[in-house]
């Protein structure tokens, strides 16, 4: 019979304060299979761990069972001291009472103690019934990718490749650069944005280990850490980028005008365009969905001839190129082309979206002088529409008198998002102290639900915003009425001095909120990453995995994991680079072992689990003349819906073999 070393944890009060903790290490001493039951104010510490490695070495136990808090974090710590001690870590179970238990029912003791007895007792059923499991190792793509070349996505990129490894940035625009590239100057210092992003996008640009891939997006990903291979979406240009200079004679002739993107909205651009002068990489590209096919040159095409001249109607574009880079016939293929890249790891860096203007009917969303911050960023920088000029929407060349800010719109809001977006605050005051250093005779009014400047100096930059003669105001804005002229009354509530105010202002700007954006479901899809309550991408653990995912081999930098400033996003993308590295530096990758196998003298050939596998690690194999399913085990994660699937019971999981289950079930249900 298998001795069972039974490890009761108080937790400090996690667990001890609910349940009996000598209650439940008495009753493990009475279960047959237990050889010794013990308990530890914290398992988990190295005195802890020490009771568990002691017990096997002296031979009083072959299997562990420890009952604390969760196996979600600590079922690597306890593995790690079994198999230290000479025994096969897949020898050790784990009891869940504190979150499964003293968590849940904080105010029936009695309950809980007799839960974390059936629990302790269906681990000891399933634990003297676990077999030893090998782990089986496969060698690594010494490569990384980088998906969004934001500013985290660009840090990540070039912490991987200044480590010596190819790294691949896919960013979906046609350049890098991201939300950060929008900016005119940047709190807390005020430094401005490009003169520091700038030289890494051409740092990434020059890097002989790193690929770049815009214009692209990640179409889905196959395979598992260390060995992923992942389906890139080149978007059709119909430029030829090894030829274009990046002159922008194309853009100039083009005659079409639409919203231009990277202004969001503030001005317009051409539908063949470069996305900004200082893009990286500088190059044009054509939209599709805006060309007006100029001269009857229509995409896919060859030129139709001129009945006057005998010559081809060539579309200016075209025409202009002084490199010869544009080639409007190439068949039209909206999708593009897919590239296959191997790589093994990959950190995901995707950013976030802001709301628009448009879901705060109380802030006259159709009036041109109400915008949202980032089009601010855009009016008031130097590479923006009016070459850094405030000037309001409504009126070309009319610098506004009043201008008003409006915080938490959309966040900390039960009707849109409930998080605080984190940057607002301190983008607002950034914004604020730059207008009044530019105009000191604005009247500059800022309207908060409440500070908060937790940063390193940045309380002292709010402080320093007060002394400047801006005007802070605790209290919510109800609403605005558009006046004559489209300037705009502001209503409002000022907390400090109980009263309402109400005053005409020129310009509103709406801090609208963070959010995760809109094609973050795709790549979740292609990459199995899941969203958290506030709908960014969810981190392994909060505390202890804040850069890793629950999809081994993925890691996470930036907004796309929850709102930040740069400072955060940087160092959180340096985190996920060096952990990124971690399996490329290993050269190997340890295969799990809990995964199905085939009793291959049971399959009947059904193929039924094939297309069940989510995976699709199973196939149909010739033995002797008949088929047989196979599971691939670099391909099976172990989900287990094969086995209950098989009517001929041939697929094994292990660790979760059938007699373990069985045992589980019964010691729970007596
Ligand atoms: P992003 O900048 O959003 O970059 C993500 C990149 O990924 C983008 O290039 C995007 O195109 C790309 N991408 C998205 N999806 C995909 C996909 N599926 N495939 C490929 N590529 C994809 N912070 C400060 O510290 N100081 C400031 O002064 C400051 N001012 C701000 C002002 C405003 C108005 C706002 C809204 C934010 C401000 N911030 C400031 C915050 C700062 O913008 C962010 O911290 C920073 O941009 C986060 O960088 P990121 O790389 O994580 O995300
Ligand atoms: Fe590139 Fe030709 Fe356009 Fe110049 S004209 S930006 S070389 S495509
Ligand atoms: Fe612009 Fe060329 Fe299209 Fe004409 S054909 S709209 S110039 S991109």
């Amino acid at each position: 019979m298998a001795k069972v070393g039974v490890y009761v944890c108080y937790c400090g009060t996690n667990i001890a304060g609910v349940i009996d903790i000598e209650t439940v290490r008495a009753f493990a001493e009475t279960l047959p299979e237990v050889s010794v039951a013990r308990k530890d104010l914290f398992m988990c510490s190295d005195s802890g761990q020490e009771l568990i490695k002691q017990d096997i070495r002296e031979g009083l136990v072959d299997r562990v069972v420890v009952a604390a808090c969760t196996p979600r974090t600590h079922e690597p710590i306890f593995r790690a001291a079994v198999q230290s001690a000479g025994l096969n870590k897949y020898l050790f179970e784990m009891a869940n009472i504190r979150d499964q238990d003293s968590w849940v029912h904080p105010d029936n003791p009695e309950e809980a103690t007799n839960k974390a007895m059936r629990l302790l007792a269906s681990a000891v059923g399933k634990a003297s019934r676990l077999k030893p499991l090998e782990e089986k190792y496969v060698d690594v793509t010494p490569a990384a990718m980088v998906i969004g070349g934001g500013v985290s996505g660009i840090s990540s990129a070039l912490e991987l490749a200044n480590m010596g490894y190819t790294t691949y940035l896919v960013e979906k625009d046609p350049s890098i650069g991201g939300i950060m590239a929008q900016l005119d100057k940047t709190f807390p210092t005020n430094d401005c944005s490009a003169c520091i992003l700038t030289p890494l996008m051409v740092d990434v640009a020059n890097h002989p280990n790193i690929k770049l891939m815009t214009y692209s997006e990640v179409e889905d990903v196959e395979g598992f850490i260390g060995n992923f291979t992942v389906k890139v979406r080149r978007k059709q240009s119909y430029v030829d980028w090894k030829k274009c200079t990046g002159c922008g004679d194309c853009a100039t002739s083009c005659p079409v005008r639409v919203p231009n993107e990277f202004n969001h909205g503030m001005d317009q651009r051409p539908s063949i365009y470069i996305h900004f002068p200082q893009a990286v990489p500088k190059k044009a590209v054509l939209d599709v969905e805006s060309c007006i096919n100029c001269a009857g040159h229509k995409l896919g095409r060859e030129p139709k001839i001129s009945k006057k001249t005998g010559n081809p109607m060539i579309a200016p574009c075209q025409k202009v190129c002084p490199a010869d880079a544009i080639d409007r016939s190439q068949q039209l293929d909206p999708q593009g082309s897919i590239e296959e890249v191997k790589v093994g790891s990959i950190v995901v860096a995707t950013g976030f979206q802001v709301m628009d203007k448009k879901w705060f009917k109380e802030m006259a969303p159709d009036s041109p002088n109400v915008i949202t911050a980032l089009q601010l960023e855009r009016l008031i920088s130097a590479t923006g529409p009016t070459g850094g000029k405030l000037y309001m929407p409504s009126t070309a060349n009319k610098v506004p008198e009043t201008i008003t800010f409006v915080s938490c719109m959309g966040s900390r809001d039960e009707k849109f998002h409930t998080y605080c977006s984190r940057v607002c605050c301190m983008y607002m005051v950034k914004q604020a102290r730059l207008l009044k250093e530019k105009y000191p005779d604005l009247n500059i009014y800022m309207h908060f639900i409440d500070v908060r400047a937790a940063g390193k100096e940045y309380d002292e930059y709010y402080t320093g915003a007060r002394k400047m003669g801006i005007n802070i105001l605790k209290g919510k804005v109800g609403g605005l009425e558009v006046l004559p002229e489209d300037r705009l009354r502001v209503l409002a509530y000022d907390m400090e001095g109980c009263v309402p105010v109400e005053y005409q202002s020129d310009l509103v700007v709406l801090a609208t909120a963070i959010e995760i954006p809109e094609t973050a479901k795709k790549l979740a899809h292609a990459t199995g990453l899941q969203f958290c309550g506030s709908h960014f991408y969810r981190e392994l653990h909060p505390k202890l995995g804040p850069v890793e995912t629950s999809v081994e081999g993925l890691f996470l930098a930036g907004c796309c994991q929850g709102p930040k400033d740069i400072p955060d996003s940087v160092s959180q993308a340096k985190g996920a680079a060096a952990t990124a590295a971690v399996p490329l530096a290993q050269g190997k990758v340890k295969i799990e072992p809990i995964i199905s196998e085939v009793h291959t003298e049971k399959c009947s050939g059904c193929g039924i689990c094939v297309p069940l596998c989510p995976y699709d690690a199973i196939t149909m194999k010739m033995v002797d003349d008949h088929p047989r399913a196979e599971i691939d085990m670099t391909a099976c994660k172990g989900c287990g819906v094969c086995t209950t699937a098989c009517p001929s019971a041939a697929i094994v999981l292990h660790g979760y073999e059938e007699e373990q289950i069985y045992a589980q079930i019964e010691a729970l249900t007596v």
